[in-house]
């Protein structure tokens, strides 16, 4: 039998992925092989010449199969890391991106001095944002919403997982539709917003993530027309709307809040590669 060590089975896999056109082949590898032998990639690189088990070599197999099957690696591990805390995800859930996390820490920061807000998340997918937001403020209180039940139990899960179950709810319905008659500090949401005619050009895994998380309508901003129209209706005084945006959305998004609107533009805040990435938006007094 081939005698496979770390170093050996991470060079092979790189120059595979690689052939197969996979972006990032190397990390690609070295996240892979971490998750199934349970340590952390630091571990792979001071042991290069451990040899693998004939278990670990299946388990690794398989995840490579599937890699180049363009199953985006999240999906093969079940695990994906979103403001330092480990989510469980599956292909009912778009995957966590750390330009949310931008979205995340604009929130925090507005919510600090406020002593025991109330958060919603609408289209809250794995519950990324509102179980890091209530990880984050331990008096903070969440209610979070999907149209999917699939979406639903899996941010249930991650809401167990971290330690912030007795603090959240969970609805089942259509952005602000389940929220009728209540009121929050804070409206948070990552809606879908690709264009219709963009969906077709998305990197093959892109296109494995869950539809209803990413199509925005013809021009990706149908939920931001319906958040902007109605939102000023859930928010309490003082309360803001903080979303992300795609690409080049941040101008038109933010000026969907046109003079006759409840809401003020509050600020627009660039991601780590200098793109407009997250609106907020701010109850008129
Ligand atoms: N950020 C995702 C992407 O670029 C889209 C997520 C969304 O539509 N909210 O693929």
């Amino acid at each position: 039998m081939e005698q496979w060590t770390i170093s050996s089975i991470l060079n092979w896999t790189r120059q595979y992925f690689a052939s197969k056109g996979i972006a990032n082949p190397r990390l690609d590898a070295e996240v892979l092989l971490s998750h199934i032998m349970a340590k952390d990639r630091l571990h792979l690189y001071t042991n290069f010449d451990q040899p693998l088990t004939a278990e670990e070599l299946a388990a690794y197999r398989q995840a490579v199969k599937r890699r180049v099957m363009r199953m985006p690696v999240a999906y093969i591990n079940g695990h994906k890391e979103f403001m330092g805390l480990d989510f469980v995800v599956n292909p009912a859930v778009l995957i966590p991106r750390p330009d949310t996390e931008i979205l995340v820490e604009a929130a925090l920061a507005r919510l600090s001095g406020i002593p025991a807000p109330a958060i919603a998340d609408l289209g809250t997918g794995s519950g990324a944002i509102i179980v890091s937001l209530l990880a984050n403020i331990t008096a903070a209180v969440g209610t979070a919403v999907d149209i999917s039940a699939e979406a639903l139990a899996v941010a249930r899960e991650n809401a167990g997982r971290l330690g912030v179950a007795e603090r959240l709810t969970l609805l089942r319905g259509d952005m602000l539709v389940p929220l009728a008659g209540k009121t929050f500090d804070a409206l948070v949401a990552n809606p879908p917003y690709i264009p219709d005619k963009d969906i077709a050009g998305l990197s093959p895994e892109v296109r494995q993530e869950p539809r209803l998380a990413l199509r925005g309508g013809s021009d990706g901003l149908d939920f931001y027309r319906r958040l902007v129209d109605k939102g000023a209706d859930y928010l309490n005084a003082g309360g803001f709307i903080a979303v992300e945006v795609g690409i080049n959305q941040a101008g038109p998004v933010a000026a969907l809040a046109d003079d006759d609107s409840r809401l003020n533009r509050e600020t627009i805040i660039k991601d780590y590669a200098g793109i407009e990435r997250v609106v907020i938006f701010r109850l008129s007094i």
